[in-house]
């Protein structure tokens, strides 16, 4: 005999206590999900014998009608889900069962504080599928073959989900795999014929695959006991076995389209929305888009699992086939029902598929379609998907220019107009509230909320009541470098150039600008001695109404906040200077005006120069020195 015959015990890869604990108290109130897990495991596992089969049709041979069969002891308090899938090796009942978690999830449960911890919403980030089982049971065995391989090639698994496993070669007559839950003393309940078919109707209908529920003894018909071998026991279909989306929209309920999006996307949450379409004509598919109520915990992990599972004539063929929509909306989740692809297709070659890239465009548009409906009817529903995944959706202007506009239109942002509101405003929301004069979209770019809110450029917008959009993200200045326009109408960064607010000024106040400008150059001159090449130039401004001065960089130049984030990856950042604008109202100014002693002119521009910069989130070259300065005329006032 091999060593592969002996009994081994191998530990978790990952903490395993502690997810369980985590998984079972978030659950408890939920437990029944267990089972809509095992059996989504199974489908899968149908799925992909079905798929292989397509190239070697001898594993259909024996055993060709796939299903899924419960049985349940009520004095053992057990229940054994079966299919007659894919099964696993032994190399794989290891990687797969033997690793609790998916990488990843150990160090997002460390980074988690006490009360989120406990946070039961927070189980829905990451699927536990498989050790759900251990809410209910005391400990699982798993006895599985893989298809094609022997019978004597087999693998028992058995835990109590503690902190191991034990693995060991064994005997199975058929392929595929079995599940056995030896439940908790208090959790015999789901031992019940009754229990255990509601939880399939209410959880699998919808499957392709038909679950098949060992008849209950007791309440049997006496007929049937009556000619049943007492050997072969036997079974009765519990669900209605016709995948969801080839049936009507018509035909399905909200309550079904939820149900099925738990079972086949593995989330335990509800779905925010979703979009099922039937396409005919050139092209023929199904697509079933649904947009997920909570974001993984692994959004950001560029190998995160993203895109669509893939059937062809409703034989399974791929999970997240990523070719189906952009980057910027791996979010949605799914199902892709082609008759035009081959049985055959690999990703590589969905890549090249002029079909694929139709489809591509065309579910693009549906997903954007469902967005906006939501955004229109339920601004409450769509915050809770922008705080999930609006940054994401912000990628979609620089990777998607086709849609450019229409990505625009699904945007939220903060305004000078929505303080103290919890809601996000849309670019229509803004656009609508324009007045007939304001011809730009004003916005300014910061690194928080506060500083936006804060900062002396937003001045002279309040005072003439124009809005402006405060944009605080870190992909915001790159996402602002592919929007130019909404609406016909242009973006304009408060912040840039010289300001211009075209209809909005009225030609008195113009007048008097050209004025004070006139008045002070010799000033601006004074000034740019001083400051002499750290700033591009001194301008009078009329942007500020309490501020004494404030920093405008160029039209063309880099941001702060651009060059923040270029500047932590190790990037060089072209060299830009900003311009330095003073406001002539300020009584500060008219001091510095008058100011004969050249040292403490000096003084007080540097001191200025540096508010300037710290207002717009910048930081001073010379702190001590500005701290010198700052004494040396506070010293001054009696
Ligand atoms: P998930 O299903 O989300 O991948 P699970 O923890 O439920 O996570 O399962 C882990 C893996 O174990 C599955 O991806 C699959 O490869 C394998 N597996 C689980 N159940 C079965 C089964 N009944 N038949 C074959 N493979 C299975």
């Amino acid at each position: 005999m091999t060593t592969e015959h002996k009994a081994e015990t191998l530990g978790f890869e990952t903490e395993a206590k502690q997810l369980l604990h985590l998984m079972i108290h978030s659950l408890y109130s939920n437990k029944e999900i267990f089972l809509r897990e095992l059996i989504s495991n199974a489908s899968d596992a149908a799925d992909k014998l079905r798929f292989e089969a397509l190239s070697n049709s001898d594993l259909l041979k024996q055993d060709a009608e796939l299903s899924v069969k419960i049985d349940f002891d009520k004095e053992k308090k057990a229940i054994t889900i079966t299919d007659n899938g894919i099964g696993m090796s032994r190399e794989e009942v290891i990687s797969n069962l033997g690793t609790i978690a998916k990488s990843g999830t150990a160090q997002f449960l460390e980074s988690l504080t006490g009360d989120q911890r406990k946070d039961s919403q927070l189980i829905g980030q990451f699927g536990v599928g498989f050790y759900s089982a251990f809410i209910v049971a005391e400990t699982v065995e798993v006895r599985t073959r893989r298809a094609g391989e022997p019978a004597d090639s087999a693998t028992f698994w058995r835990s109590n989900g503690e902190s191991e496993y034990t693995i060991e070669n064994i005997k199975k007559a058929d392929r595929g795999t079995s599940v056995t839950l030896l439940l908790k003393e208090d959790e015999a309940e789901f031992a019940e014929s009754y229990r255990l078919k509601s939880i399939v109707k209410r959880y699998a209908d919808h499957l392709s695959l038909p679950v098949m529920l060992l008849k209950d003894t007791d309440t049997a018909t006496e007929k049937s006991t009556d000619k049943a071998d007492p050997q072969t026991p036997e079974y009765e279909a519990v669900n209605d076995a016709k995948a969801l989306w080839t049936r009507s929209r018509s035909e399905i309920k909200k309550e079904e389209y939820i149900d099925f999006y738990k079972l086949a996307c593995h989330d335990f949450e509800d779905p925010l929305k979703w979009s099922h379409n039937k396409v005919e004509g050139k092209l023929e598919y199904t697509s079933l888009l649904y947009l997920p109520g909570r974001a993984p915990f692994d959004l950001w992990n560029r190998d995160a699992a993203k895109g669509l599972k893939l059937y062809v004539q409703r034989v399974f063929i791929m999970d997240d086939a990523e070719q189906f929509l952009p980057l910027y909306l791996r979010f949605i989740k799914g199902v892709v029902d082609s008759n035009d692809i081959s049985l055959n297709v690999s990703r590589e070659i969905l890549q090249k598929d002029p079909a694929v890239d139709s489809m591509r465009s065309a579910l693009t548009k549906r997903c954007l379609d469902m967005l906006s409906k939501l955004r229109k009817k339920d601004s409450e529903k769509y915050q809770a998907f922008w705080d999930q995944f609006g940054q994401v959706l912000k990628e979609g202007p620089g990777e998607d220019f086709a849609n450019r506009e229409k990505v625009a239109g699904l945007l939220q942002f903060s305004t000078t107009q929505s303080e103290g509101v919890s809601q996000d405003q849309g670019l229509e929301d803004y656009v609508s509230r324009m007045s007939d004069e304001q011809n730009k979209i004003y916005f300014l770019v910061s690194d928080s909320l506060n500083s936006a809110r804060t900062s002396p450029h937003l001045e002279i917008f309040r005072k003439k009541s124009i809005e402006v959009i405060l944009m605080y993200d870190r992909i915001d200045e790159w996402l602002m470098g592919y929007l130019q326009e909404f609406d016909g109408k242009q973006f304009q960064d408060i912040t840039r150039g010289e300001l211009d607010l075209g209809g909005l000024e009225d030609v008195e106040e113009k007048e008097l600008q050209e004025k004070s400008e006139k008045a002070l150059e010799g000033l601006v001159d004074r000034i740019k001695t001083v400051l002499d090449d750290r700033v591009k130039e001194v301008r009078v401004t009329h942007r500020l109404t309490d501020s004494a001065a404030c920093l405008a960089i160029g039209e063309e130049d880099i941001g702060a906040q651009m060059r923040k984030i270029m500047e932590a990856s190790g990037q060089a950042v072209p060299e830009s200077k900003p311009n330095f604008e003073v406001n002539p109202k300020h009584g500060l100014i008219e001091k510095l005006n008058n100011e004969q002693d050249e040292e403490r002119f000096e003084d007080l521009v540097e001191i200025i120069f540096g508010q300037a910069s710290l207002a717009e989130g910048g930081h001073l070259q010379e702190p001590g020195k500005f701290s010198e300065r700052l004494n040396k005329v506070l010293m001054k006032i009696e």
